[in-house]
């Protein structure tokens, strides 16, 4: 049976360059990077090596890059590691209600120790409004942290206009950027952020590695002690073939963005869009039309829930996601969708479909001539089946 992945959001294969660049870090070049001896320096060079491949793909200075075992690990840094830091000189973050979980849990736990928390909202698109954030900030804000781009809709943030804002009340700016690096360029003085966090498997690159970058100067307190590794901000022996397989995926990544790769998924990304708007009925694109990640698809069907569209999918070998998680047996709704203004019921039937650099027009075209069909089944099993027989 045909076998196709449309789940890059979630993770993305690892580039076979990436592969190769890796393999021999693993039991051929072993040494320590914080070791003395050769073993360890010819190590530690490649280290280096990785961390200004990062740096260039953003205008950053390599030593402005500190590794992370992810984005999760990132996002966590920057968050508390401002908070502990600043608390003297206030007590409260902005964020948005739409931010990954891995932001959205380090700002409730930072609430239960006293830190005040705004969660701002967004439009119908999932658009945070400039204006909102400077209307928020109060003399005790000490952090802003707005993703580059939503994960599940593929919004693409105002960055650059959020940052004036917050660069005139002297607040330091952490985005997110776990699905926006190495997919669109990106450059941390043109948005004007101190903190931006990335991640290896979202990009082509391994899993269990990612990176902060921190802007010159920023004060911040680490997460992680013990040795001096990364320059006294991240301690523990390095991810060495984890940080060599990065930097090689941020090298490639340049090369496909500077061929401009990306609009060939915008292409197929927009096909997808418009078959299946003109094929299916009550279906509704979530996410803005035009601003957006250039392989993300996001749609609610109604009268149908996600779960079960990801199963008949799966059945016929298609990888896909939903907006609605099982837990402990209840269907949760997505709080990105709830946050765009969608009722739970129509939320709940939400399908993210999301395209990398291996999908092809002949997948597009398949998962458009089988979608159709899946949907009507579903329908005609649904609960809600009035409703909808009622609208034909
Ligand atoms: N932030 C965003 C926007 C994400 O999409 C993800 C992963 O899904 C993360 C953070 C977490 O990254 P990681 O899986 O590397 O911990």
């Amino acid at each position: 049976m045909k076998r196709i992945y449309m789940d890059n959001a979630a993770t993305t294969s690892t580039d076979i360059e990436v592969v190769k660049t890796m393999n021999p870090y693993f039991s051929l070049k072993y040494g320590n990077p914080n070791s003395i001896h050769s073993f360890g320096q010819e190590v530690r060079e490649t280290v280096e090596e990785a961390r200004k491949k990062i740096a260039y793909l953003i205008g950053a200075n390599p030593s402005e890059i500190v590794f992370t075992a992810g984005g999760t690990e990132a996002d966590n840094y920057a968050i508390k590691g401002i908070a502990w830091a600043n608390q003297k000189k206030g007590n409260h973050i902005i964020t948005s209600k739409i931010e990954h979980h891995a932001v959205l849990h380090s700002c409730q736990f930072l609430e239960k120790q006293g830190f005040k928390i705004t969660y701002l909202p967004v439009d119908k698109y999932g658009l945070i409004d400039p204006e909102d954030v400077k209307k928020a900030i109060t003399y005790k804000t000490i952090l802003v942290t707005i993703m580059h781009a939503n994960n599940e809709i593929g919004t693409i943030e105002p960055i650059k206009e959020i940052s004036e804002v917050v660069k005139k009340a002297g607040v330091y700016f952490h985005t997110d950027s776990v699905q926006t690096f190495g997919h669109i360029p990106i450059n941390v003085n043109d948005l004007g952020v101190d903190m931006l966090s990335m991640s290896g498997h979202k990009f082509y690159g391994p899993n269990g590695v990612g990176a902060l970058y921190l802007r010159k100067g920023t004060k911040i307190v680490n997460l992680i002690d013990g040795g001096a590794q990364e320059k006294n901000r991240r301690a523990g022996t390095e991810n060495v073939a984890g940080i060599v397989g990065i930097g090689k995926a941020a090298e490639l990544a340049k090369e496909r963005l500077n061929q401009g790769k990306e609009k060939e998924i915008i292409r197929l990304r927009n096909k997808l869009i418009k078959e299946i708007m003109n094929k299916i009925e009550n279906v509704r694109l979530n996410g803005h039309p035009a601003k957006r990640l250039p392989g993300n698809a996001n749609f609610c069907f109604e009268f149908i829930e996600g779960e079960s569209m990801l199963l008949s999918l799966d059945m016929e070998g298609i990888a896909a996601s939903s907006g609605s998680a099982c837990t402990s047996g209840s269907l949760t709704a997505s709080h990105v969708l709830l946050a765009i203004g969608l009722p739970p019921e129509i939320a709940h039937g939400s399908l993210r479909l999301t395209l990398g650099k291996d999908n092809t027009e002949e997948e597009v075209d398949y998962m458009t001539s089988i979608l159709p069909e899946i949907i009507k089944k579903l329908r005609a099993l649904s609960p809600f089946k009035e409703n909808w027989e009622g609208l034909k």
